[in-house]
Protein backbone atom coordinates (compact mmCIF):
# COMPACT_ATOMS: atom_id res chain seq x y z
CA UNK A 1 0.00 0.00 0.00
CA UNK A 2 0.91 3.66 -0.30
CA UNK A 3 2.07 4.86 2.93
CA UNK A 4 0.92 8.80 3.79
CA UNK A 5 4.56 9.43 3.07
CA UNK A 6 4.88 8.04 -0.56
CA UNK A 7 1.05 9.64 -0.95
CA UNK A 8 2.37 12.86 0.00
CA UNK A 9 6.10 13.03 -2.22
CA UNK A 10 3.95 11.62 -5.00
CA UNK A 11 1.70 14.91 -4.62
CA UNK A 12 4.26 17.45 -4.21
CA UNK A 13 6.70 16.09 -6.27
CA UNK A 14 5.02 14.58 -8.82
CA UNK A 15 7.95 12.69 -10.48
CA UNK A 16 7.52 12.34 -14.15
CA UNK A 17 7.94 8.93 -15.97
CA UNK A 18 7.61 5.63 -14.31
CA UNK A 19 9.35 5.57 -10.70
CA UNK A 20 9.18 3.44 -7.39
CA UNK A 21 9.36 5.10 -3.79
CA UNK A 22 10.35 3.41 -1.08
CA UNK A 23 9.65 4.33 2.53
CA UNK A 24 12.23 3.36 4.91
CA UNK A 25 10.09 3.52 7.89
CA UNK A 26 8.01 0.26 6.50
CA UNK A 27 11.66 -1.68 6.00
CA UNK A 28 12.78 -0.07 9.30
CA UNK A 29 9.01 -1.95 10.82
CA UNK A 30 9.90 -5.52 8.49
CA UNK A 31 13.31 -5.14 10.03
CA UNK A 32 11.82 -5.38 13.50
CA UNK A 33 9.27 -7.78 12.83
CA UNK A 34 11.90 -10.08 11.48
CA UNK A 35 14.01 -9.69 14.43
CA UNK A 36 10.65 -10.22 16.82
CA UNK A 37 9.86 -13.03 14.68
CA UNK A 38 13.17 -15.25 15.00
CA UNK A 39 15.38 -13.43 17.74
CA UNK A 40 17.90 -16.04 17.72
CA UNK A 41 18.68 -15.66 14.41
CA UNK A 42 20.78 -13.42 12.50
CA UNK A 43 19.52 -11.18 9.62
CA UNK A 44 21.43 -11.49 6.24
CA UNK A 45 19.37 -8.78 3.98
CA UNK A 46 19.39 -10.47 0.49
CA UNK A 47 20.99 -7.40 -1.69
CA UNK A 48 19.80 -8.05 -4.74
CA UNK A 49 16.32 -7.73 -3.64
CA UNK A 50 16.96 -3.86 -3.57
CA UNK A 51 20.26 -2.54 -3.59
CA UNK A 52 19.39 1.21 -2.93
CA UNK A 53 22.21 2.66 -0.67
CA UNK A 54 19.77 4.38 1.66
CA UNK A 55 17.98 0.66 2.17
CA UNK A 56 21.59 -0.47 2.66
CA UNK A 57 23.07 1.84 4.68
CA UNK A 58 19.35 1.85 7.12
CA UNK A 59 19.74 -1.99 7.65
CA UNK A 60 23.42 -1.96 8.19
CA UNK A 61 22.75 1.05 10.97
CA UNK A 62 19.93 -1.32 12.29
CA UNK A 63 22.27 -4.35 12.88
CA UNK A 64 21.70 -6.36 9.75
CA UNK A 65 24.14 -8.24 7.54
CA UNK A 66 24.18 -8.89 4.31
CA UNK A 67 23.26 -11.66 1.39
CA UNK A 68 25.42 -10.80 -1.17
CA UNK A 69 25.67 -12.72 -4.71
CA UNK A 70 29.17 -11.08 -6.23
CA UNK A 71 32.04 -8.78 -5.49
CA UNK A 72 29.74 -5.29 -6.49
CA UNK A 73 26.85 -6.53 -3.74
CA UNK A 74 29.76 -6.99 -1.42
CA UNK A 75 31.02 -3.37 -1.87
CA UNK A 76 27.79 -1.99 -1.60
CA UNK A 77 27.49 -3.69 1.88
CA UNK A 78 30.48 -2.46 2.80
CA UNK A 79 30.02 0.91 1.58
CA UNK A 80 26.78 0.92 3.50
CA UNK A 81 28.51 0.78 6.92
CA UNK A 82 28.22 -3.23 7.33
CA UNK A 83 31.99 -4.79 8.40
CA UNK A 84 33.01 -7.93 6.72
CA UNK A 85 32.42 -9.94 8.96
CA UNK A 86 28.71 -9.28 8.40
CA UNK A 87 28.93 -10.38 4.70
CA UNK A 88 28.45 -13.76 3.46
CA UNK A 89 29.07 -14.66 -0.20
CA UNK A 90 25.87 -16.47 -1.21
CA UNK A 91 26.27 -17.14 -4.85
CA UNK A 92 26.93 -20.71 -5.30
CA UNK A 93 28.21 -19.36 -8.14
CA UNK A 94 31.47 -17.77 -8.51
CA UNK A 95 34.46 -17.11 -10.65
CA UNK A 96 37.91 -17.98 -8.41
CA UNK A 97 39.02 -14.32 -8.94
CA UNK A 98 35.48 -12.82 -6.87
CA UNK A 99 36.05 -15.54 -4.21
CA UNK A 100 39.24 -13.84 -4.23
CA UNK A 101 38.68 -10.51 -4.28
CA UNK A 102 36.14 -11.31 -1.97
CA UNK A 103 38.25 -12.95 0.40
CA UNK A 104 40.43 -9.73 -0.20
CA UNK A 105 37.84 -7.69 0.94
CA UNK A 106 37.98 -9.74 4.49
CA UNK A 107 34.96 -12.06 3.47
CA UNK A 108 35.47 -15.44 5.26
CA UNK A 109 31.79 -16.68 4.62
CA UNK A 110 30.93 -18.47 1.24
CA UNK A 111 28.07 -20.39 0.11
CA UNK A 112 29.08 -23.92 -1.95
CA UNK A 113 27.05 -26.38 -3.60
CA UNK A 114 29.55 -28.98 -4.82
CA UNK A 115 33.26 -29.93 -4.61
CA UNK A 116 34.16 -28.34 -8.06
CA UNK A 117 33.30 -25.17 -5.60
CA UNK A 118 34.89 -25.75 -2.77
CA UNK A 119 38.13 -26.31 -4.90
CA UNK A 120 38.10 -22.78 -5.63
CA UNK A 121 37.67 -21.62 -2.66
CA UNK A 122 40.10 -23.78 -0.82
CA UNK A 123 42.63 -21.85 -3.48
CA UNK A 124 41.28 -18.03 -3.18
CA UNK A 125 39.98 -18.27 0.22
CA UNK A 126 42.49 -20.61 2.40
CA UNK A 127 40.75 -21.27 5.51
CA UNK A 128 37.50 -19.53 5.32
CA UNK A 129 34.01 -20.80 6.62
CA UNK A 130 31.67 -22.86 4.02
CA UNK A 131 27.95 -23.75 4.17
CA UNK A 132 26.50 -25.96 1.65
CA UNK A 133 23.21 -25.34 0.10
CA UNK A 134 20.80 -28.52 -0.38
CA UNK A 135 18.18 -28.39 -2.87
CA UNK A 136 14.35 -28.41 -2.31
CA UNK A 137 11.69 -29.22 -3.99
CA UNK A 138 9.83 -24.99 -3.49
CA UNK A 139 6.45 -26.34 -2.74
CA UNK A 140 4.17 -23.80 -1.85
CA UNK A 141 6.25 -20.77 -3.51
CA UNK A 142 4.98 -18.52 -6.19
CA UNK A 143 8.92 -17.81 -7.47
CA UNK A 144 10.43 -21.36 -6.86
CA UNK A 145 13.91 -21.36 -7.23
CA UNK A 146 13.72 -24.90 -9.09
CA UNK A 147 16.68 -26.94 -9.12
CA UNK A 148 19.68 -24.63 -10.28
CA UNK A 149 20.74 -24.05 -6.57
CA UNK A 150 21.84 -26.76 -4.47
CA UNK A 151 22.78 -30.62 -3.80
CA UNK A 152 21.06 -33.59 -2.67
CA UNK A 153 22.36 -33.75 1.41
CA UNK A 154 23.79 -36.98 0.29
CA UNK A 155 25.95 -35.11 -1.71
CA UNK A 156 26.18 -32.17 0.84
CA UNK A 157 27.63 -34.52 3.19
CA UNK A 158 30.41 -35.08 0.77
CA UNK A 159 30.98 -31.64 -0.29
CA UNK A 160 31.34 -30.61 3.32
CA UNK A 161 34.09 -33.46 4.60
CA UNK A 162 35.64 -32.05 1.46
CA UNK A 163 35.82 -28.80 2.07
CA UNK A 164 36.97 -29.69 5.86
CA UNK A 165 39.68 -32.26 3.67
CA UNK A 166 41.49 -28.95 2.49
CA UNK A 167 41.40 -26.81 5.35
CA UNK A 168 38.18 -24.81 4.90
CA UNK A 169 35.86 -24.55 7.94
CA UNK A 170 32.81 -26.39 7.27
CA UNK A 171 29.92 -24.56 9.12
CA UNK A 172 26.62 -25.48 7.75
CA UNK A 173 23.64 -25.94 5.56
CA UNK A 174 21.73 -23.68 3.78
CA UNK A 175 18.80 -23.64 1.57
CA UNK A 176 15.81 -21.94 0.21
CA UNK A 177 12.40 -22.77 0.18
CA UNK A 178 11.76 -20.28 -2.73
CA UNK A 179 10.48 -17.22 -2.77
CA UNK A 180 7.23 -15.77 -2.19
CA UNK A 181 6.64 -18.74 -0.13
CA UNK A 182 3.13 -18.41 1.17
CA UNK A 183 3.52 -22.35 3.50
CA UNK A 184 4.75 -21.26 6.77
CA UNK A 185 5.34 -25.04 7.00
CA UNK A 186 7.85 -25.13 3.81
CA UNK A 187 10.98 -25.07 6.52
CA UNK A 188 10.47 -28.18 7.79
CA UNK A 189 11.81 -30.44 5.67
CA UNK A 190 14.77 -28.81 4.64
CA UNK A 191 15.37 -28.72 8.48
CA UNK A 192 14.92 -32.35 8.24
CA UNK A 193 17.45 -32.92 5.95
CA UNK A 194 19.93 -30.18 7.41
CA UNK A 195 19.92 -32.29 10.80
CA UNK A 196 20.98 -35.21 8.93
CA UNK A 197 23.69 -33.20 7.34
CA UNK A 198 24.82 -32.66 10.49
CA UNK A 199 24.37 -36.17 12.26
CA UNK A 200 26.15 -37.87 9.77
CA UNK A 201 29.26 -35.30 9.68
CA UNK A 202 29.08 -35.14 13.65
CA UNK A 203 29.85 -39.21 13.30
CA UNK A 204 32.81 -38.39 10.79
CA UNK A 205 34.31 -36.01 13.37
CA UNK A 206 33.15 -32.71 11.86
CA UNK A 207 31.07 -30.58 13.84
CA UNK A 208 28.57 -28.42 12.16
CA UNK A 209 27.51 -24.92 13.60
CA UNK A 210 24.84 -22.87 11.35
CA UNK A 211 22.13 -23.38 9.63
CA UNK A 212 21.28 -20.70 6.70
CA UNK A 213 17.44 -20.60 6.84
CA UNK A 214 17.34 -18.54 3.22
CA UNK A 215 14.92 -15.92 2.24
CA UNK A 216 11.32 -16.83 0.69
CA UNK A 217 9.53 -14.78 3.34
CA UNK A 218 6.50 -12.78 1.34
CA UNK A 219 5.32 -9.60 0.65
CA UNK A 220 1.11 -8.90 0.37
CA UNK A 221 -0.03 -8.90 -2.95
CA UNK A 222 -3.64 -9.19 -3.77
CA UNK A 223 -3.83 -11.98 -1.20
CA UNK A 224 -3.25 -12.21 2.10
CA UNK A 225 -0.26 -13.69 3.46
CA UNK A 226 0.96 -15.10 7.02
CA UNK A 227 2.91 -12.86 9.62
CA UNK A 228 6.46 -12.85 9.86
CA UNK A 229 5.56 -13.99 14.19
CA UNK A 230 3.83 -16.78 12.13
CA UNK A 231 6.86 -17.79 9.99
CA UNK A 232 9.10 -17.29 12.95
CA UNK A 233 6.77 -20.17 14.90
CA UNK A 234 6.63 -22.35 12.39
CA UNK A 235 10.67 -22.51 11.89
CA UNK A 236 11.35 -22.07 15.45
CA UNK A 237 8.94 -25.47 15.93
CA UNK A 238 10.41 -27.49 13.07
CA UNK A 239 14.25 -26.37 14.55
CA UNK A 240 12.99 -28.18 17.65
CA UNK A 241 11.82 -31.06 16.18
CA UNK A 242 14.87 -31.88 14.07
CA UNK A 243 17.76 -30.25 16.32
CA UNK A 244 15.75 -31.03 19.92
CA UNK A 245 17.60 -28.89 22.32
CA UNK A 246 21.06 -28.63 20.38
CA UNK A 247 20.08 -25.23 18.50
CA UNK A 248 22.68 -24.26 15.90
CA UNK A 249 23.34 -20.66 15.12
CA UNK A 250 20.95 -20.23 12.34
CA UNK A 251 20.64 -17.44 9.64
CA UNK A 252 17.75 -15.94 7.60
CA UNK A 253 18.00 -13.96 4.40
CA UNK A 254 15.01 -12.14 3.82
CA UNK A 255 14.90 -10.10 0.61
CA UNK A 256 11.19 -9.68 -0.77
CA UNK A 257 9.83 -9.63 2.75
CA UNK A 258 12.36 -6.83 3.74
CA UNK A 259 11.68 -4.55 1.20
CA UNK A 260 8.79 -5.78 -1.24
CA UNK A 261 5.82 -3.60 0.65
CA UNK A 262 7.75 -0.80 1.40
CA UNK A 263 7.72 0.28 -2.60
CA UNK A 264 5.30 1.18 -5.17
CA UNK A 265 5.56 2.54 -8.55
CA UNK A 266 3.51 5.04 -10.16
CA UNK A 267 3.37 4.46 -13.83
CA UNK A 268 0.78 5.99 -16.51
CA UNK A 269 -1.86 4.47 -19.25
CA UNK A 270 -0.02 5.42 -22.70
CA UNK A 271 -3.27 3.62 -24.47
CA UNK A 272 -6.25 1.66 -23.93
CA UNK A 273 -7.56 -0.22 -27.15
CA UNK A 274 -9.17 -3.68 -28.61
CA UNK A 275 -7.93 -6.04 -31.16
CA UNK A 276 -11.43 -6.36 -33.34
CA UNK A 277 -14.52 -4.77 -32.58
CA UNK A 278 -15.92 -7.45 -30.87
CA UNK A 279 -12.64 -8.07 -28.63
CA UNK A 280 -13.67 -9.31 -24.88
CA UNK A 281 -10.86 -7.81 -23.73
CA UNK A 282 -9.45 -4.44 -23.84
CA UNK A 283 -5.38 -3.85 -23.85
CA UNK A 284 -4.19 -1.77 -21.26
CA UNK A 285 -0.35 -0.02 -22.03
CA UNK A 286 1.24 1.28 -19.40
CA UNK A 287 4.71 2.88 -19.73
CA UNK A 288 6.14 0.54 -17.15
CA UNK A 289 6.13 -3.49 -18.43
CA UNK A 290 8.35 -6.68 -17.90
CA UNK A 291 11.61 -4.89 -19.37
CA UNK A 292 11.23 -1.80 -16.86
CA UNK A 293 11.78 -3.54 -13.57
CA UNK A 294 8.50 -5.85 -13.80
CA UNK A 295 10.57 -9.28 -14.63
CA UNK A 296 8.50 -10.90 -12.12
CA UNK A 297 5.31 -10.86 -13.91
CA UNK A 298 7.48 -13.24 -16.16
CA UNK A 299 4.49 -16.58 -16.31
CA UNK A 300 2.34 -14.30 -14.86
CA UNK A 301 3.97 -15.44 -11.42
CA UNK A 302 3.39 -12.68 -9.48
CA UNK A 303 0.25 -10.27 -9.55
CA UNK A 304 0.76 -6.91 -8.32
CA UNK A 305 -1.86 -5.01 -6.81
CA UNK A 306 -2.84 -1.96 -8.98
CA UNK A 307 -4.56 0.64 -7.76
CA UNK A 308 -6.04 3.91 -9.41
CA UNK A 309 -8.22 6.65 -9.21
CA UNK A 310 -11.12 5.32 -10.55
CA UNK A 311 -11.44 1.77 -8.82
CA UNK A 312 -14.54 3.10 -7.59
CA UNK A 313 -16.16 2.14 -11.21
CA UNK A 314 -16.96 -0.63 -12.66
CA UNK A 315 -14.33 -2.92 -13.54
CA UNK A 316 -13.86 -5.40 -16.41
CA UNK A 317 -10.77 -7.74 -17.40
CA UNK A 318 -8.18 -6.29 -19.02
CA UNK A 319 -4.33 -7.42 -21.03
CA UNK A 320 -2.01 -5.36 -19.87
CA UNK A 321 1.19 -4.32 -21.43
CA UNK A 322 4.48 -2.93 -21.23
CA UNK A 323 5.29 0.11 -23.88
CA UNK A 324 8.40 -1.53 -25.68
CA UNK A 325 8.37 -3.35 -28.87
CA UNK A 326 8.57 -7.00 -27.79
CA UNK A 327 6.04 -8.81 -28.04
CA UNK A 328 6.85 -10.21 -24.85
CA UNK A 329 6.21 -7.65 -23.14
CA UNK A 330 2.92 -8.45 -22.08
CA UNK A 331 2.37 -9.03 -18.17
CA UNK A 332 -1.03 -10.74 -17.49
CA UNK A 333 -3.19 -11.86 -20.57
CA UNK A 334 -3.86 -16.05 -19.37
CA UNK A 335 -5.53 -14.77 -16.44
CA UNK A 336 -6.38 -11.31 -17.08
CA UNK A 337 -6.35 -8.40 -14.87
CA UNK A 338 -9.87 -6.49 -14.24
CA UNK A 339 -9.34 -2.52 -13.92
CA UNK A 340 -11.99 0.25 -14.22
CA UNK A 341 -14.39 0.60 -17.63
CA UNK A 342 -13.60 4.39 -17.44
CA UNK A 343 -9.62 3.48 -17.24
CA UNK A 344 -8.17 5.92 -20.10
CA UNK A 345 -5.26 7.44 -21.80
CA UNK A 346 -2.76 9.66 -19.00
CA UNK A 347 -4.51 8.06 -15.92
CA UNK A 348 -1.95 7.44 -12.87
CA UNK A 349 -1.87 4.03 -11.99
CA UNK A 350 -0.02 3.07 -8.77
CA UNK A 351 1.34 -0.86 -8.66
CA UNK A 352 1.98 -1.55 -4.90
CA UNK A 353 4.58 -3.92 -3.27
CA UNK A 354 7.07 -3.26 -5.84
CA UNK A 355 9.84 -2.47 -3.30
CA UNK A 356 11.55 -5.43 -4.09
CA UNK A 357 12.87 -7.27 -7.44
CA UNK A 358 12.04 -4.26 -9.78
CA UNK A 359 14.96 -1.69 -10.01
CA UNK A 360 17.30 -4.37 -10.38
CA UNK A 361 15.54 -6.22 -13.60
CA UNK A 362 14.82 -2.89 -15.14
CA UNK A 363 17.08 -2.77 -18.36
CA UNK A 364 19.43 0.08 -19.69
CA UNK A 365 18.03 1.15 -22.65
CA UNK A 366 15.57 -1.33 -24.28
CA UNK A 367 13.94 0.90 -27.26
CA UNK A 368 15.48 3.85 -25.63
CA UNK A 369 13.59 3.23 -22.02
CA UNK A 370 15.60 4.85 -18.76
CA UNK A 371 16.04 1.97 -16.48
CA UNK A 372 13.21 2.31 -13.68
CA UNK A 373 14.12 5.63 -11.58
CA UNK A 374 13.84 5.08 -7.55
CA UNK A 375 12.87 7.74 -4.86
CA UNK A 376 14.05 6.26 -1.00
CA UNK A 377 12.24 8.31 1.15
C1 LIG B 1 17.34 -14.29 -3.53
C2 LIG B 1 17.90 -14.92 -2.32
C3 LIG B 1 17.35 -14.63 -1.08
C4 LIG B 1 16.15 -13.75 -0.89
O1 LIG B 1 14.99 -14.42 -1.21
P1 LIG B 1 13.56 -13.80 -0.92
O2 LIG B 1 12.63 -14.84 -1.38
O3 LIG B 1 13.46 -12.53 -1.68
O4 LIG B 1 13.46 -13.56 0.54
C5 LIG B 1 17.94 -15.21 0.03
N1 LIG B 1 19.00 -16.03 -0.09
C6 LIG B 1 19.56 -16.33 -1.27
C7 LIG B 1 20.74 -17.23 -1.33
C8 LIG B 1 19.02 -15.79 -2.42
O5 LIG B 1 19.56 -16.11 -3.61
Amino acid sequence: MATQRITDFLATRRPNGPCLIVDLDVVRDNFDGFRKALPDSAIFYAVKANPAPEILRLLASLGSNFDCASVAEIEMALNAGASADRVSYGNTIKKERDIAAAHTLGVSLFAVDCVEEVEKIARAAPGARVFCRVLTDGAGAEWPLSRKFGCVPAMAIDVLEAAHRLGLVATGVSFHVGSQQTDTNAWDGALADAAHVFRTLAERGIVLTLVNMGGGFPTRYLKDVPTAKAYGQAIFAALRRHFGNRLPETIIEPGRGMVGDAGVIKAEVVLVSRKSATDENRWVFLDIGKFGGLAETMDEAIRYPIVTARDGDRKEPCVLAGPTCDSADVMYEKVPYPLPITLTVGDEVLIEGTGAYTTTYASVAFNGFEPLRAYII
